[in-house]
């Protein structure tokens, strides 16, 4: 059986907690692999190693910390096969969707590649008489990222790509189900010239978590999974002193207006609803089309469109989507779909007790679709993360707007529709961080922000993007003044100095 060790300042290390977890292979149900789970004393071990790394690369200048970015943006990209198919091996992504994955974290790196730019910092000259203000923006020290298994390359790269680059030394908590990628990227930013102890990789469970929350010398803590272990460590790490930003679930919603373009709503819906096995916080599993004549047509095509989709093992490059993580993650799909039954919904199409022959054994579930779907009904509330498209008709815009806008998430949301005034107020007026009009999974780019509304993340910064940098260091502002003491010297003042 192979271990998967931690990886503390520049080196492999193996962990003595005799703690494990099981790695499947989704595909054939297998166990691949287990991987380490720390212990209080190893993640002390390499928050200790991050430390001692902090002074050197904090002092080094940012263009040598850019430089190194852009060397470990070309390794992964020489690398970017055996990423993916170890990634795919893990995760069950089919592996074009697996580069995607470490393709968008590799945006955030490229953003990261420009960081000297970013740092420089404000200045005014001449603030008051013979006084010049000038501000920058510091690293915090050790800091440290808790990521999902649903993108095990791309959000560990949100968050140490600009951590990183402006100057940190970073602990990275992966997903215990898919930790062999944050390993191999590891490893490949100390090939690119990062120090050892720049970034280290602990893998755990919920002790892991807990140790990082109450290391006294960490100092920020970026986190992304679900809403309520999202809330835990939000709560938990301010109270310890924290910085934290802590994205959670999702339910986002497609909105399509009668002037859609159906064609291309039907493709959109296909990809965003299905791909990935609907395991994204981006994915669409609910579409409100509005009006009875856009509802029926919608649910027509997608009736006759569903049956050409083929679920396949990640490898299968004709397959579109393949199984989902875990057999605990396949049940609770399953389960979602029996509670849609008994809410009253109506299970158009059932992909429950789907079997891929050859693999009987690995964690598929065919595309499922529901219609008459309702606000009050559980299986509408809650996070289903699964290949599970959810019709809610809604009669007006107005109705189809207040949908996503009362719903207890707010990752994103896209409507659908060609004409530009509906769609601008829309976007106005929607309750929810990240808007689509035409674009059915509106992940911003990297020189922007990610980040959603409500129950979706708390904390009031977002990810990647200049919001990133903001996360990831502190504001230092400098007042200062050059009087020339031979001709003067100020009286003392006994108020507050002001620059009237
Ligand atoms: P998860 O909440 O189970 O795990 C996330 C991280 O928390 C992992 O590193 C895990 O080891 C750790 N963890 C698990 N249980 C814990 C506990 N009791 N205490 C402390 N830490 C614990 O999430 P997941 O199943 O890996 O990922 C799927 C979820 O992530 C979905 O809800 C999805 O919507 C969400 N997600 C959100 C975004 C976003 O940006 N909003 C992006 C991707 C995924």
């Amino acid at each position: 059986m192979r271990d998967i060790h931690h990886f503390i300042d520049g080196a492999s290390f193996t962990g003595s907690s005799g703690r494990f977890a099981d790695v499947f292979n989704p595909n054939t149900g297998e166990v691949q692999a287990r991987v380490q789970l720390a212990s209080v004393a190893e993640m002390d071990r390499a928050v200790q190693a991050a430390q001692n790394a902090f002074e050197g690369w904090s002092s080094t200048n940012p263009q040598r910390r850019a430089r190194v970015m852009f060397e470990f943006k070309r390794l992964v990209e020489a690398n970017m096969t055996e990423l993916a198919e170890l990634l795919s091996s893990e995760h069950g992504k089919v592996v074009a969707d697996s580069k995607g994955d470490i393709q968008r974290g590799l945006e955030v790196i490229e953003f990261a590649c420009g960081i000297p730019h970013a740092l420089k910092g404000e200045y005014t000259w001449g603030a008051g008489p013979g006084i010049d203000v000038y501000s920058m923006r510091q690293p915090l020290g050790v800091v440290s990222g808790i990521t999902p298994f649903n993108f095990p390359a791309m959000i560990p790269m949100w968050m140490f790509g600009v951590a990183i680059a402006v100057g940190n030394t970073f602990i990275l908590k992966p997903s215990e189900r898919d930790p062999s990628v944050p390993v191999r990227l590891a490893e490949l930013m100390m090939e690119a010239g990062a120090p050892a102890g720049v970034l280290n990789v602990v893998h755990g469970d919920k002790a892991a978590v807990d140790a990082i929350l109450e290391h006294p010398l960490v100092h920020a803590i970026s986190f992304v999974g679900s809403s309520d272990i999202a809330h835990y460590v939000y709560q938990t790490g301010a109270a310890n002193h924290k910085r934290v930003q802590a994205m959670g679930g999702a339910k986002n919603h497609g909105i399509v207006l009668p002037d859609a373009d159906m064609d291309q709503v039907i493709k959109d819906l296909s990809g965003a609803a299905y791909g990935s096995a609907g395991e994204r916080c981006m994915a669409l599993p609910v579409v409100v089309p509005v009006g009875k004549k856009t509802a029926d047509e919608l649910r027509e095509r997608m009736v006759a469109e569903i049956p050409t989709m083929r679920v396949g093992v990640s490898t299968d490059a004709g397959a579109h989507y393949g199984p989902v993580v875990t057999a605990q993650h396949k049940a609770r799909v399953e389960g979602w779909i029996d509670q849609g039954v008994k809410d009253g919904a109506e299970l158009v199409v059932d992909g429950r007790g789907f079997s891929l022959q050859g693999h009987e054994r690995g964690y598929f579930i065919g595309p499922s679709l529901f219609d008459h779907v309702t606000p009050e009904m559980e299986s509408y509330k809650e996070e289903i993360f699964g290949p599970v498209l959810q019709i809610v008709r809604a009669a007006s815009f107005e109705e189809a707007l207040s949908l996503p806008s009362k719903h207890q998430y707010g990752n994103g949301v896209a409507i659908f529709t060609q004409n530009g005034r509906a769609a601008r107020d829309f976007a106005a007026r929607v309750n929810v961080g990240m808007v689509g009009i035409n674009v059915p999974i509106p992940v911003p780019v990297a020189y922007h922000t990610f980040g959603g509304w409500k129950r979706s993340a708390f904390g009031d910064t977002n990810q990647h993007g200049m919001e990133g940098v903001k996360f990831w260091t502190k504001v230092k502002t400098v007042t200062a003044r050059w009087p020339d003491s031979d001709l003067e010297h100020a009286d003392s003042s006994f108020v507050i100095p002001t620059m009237a």
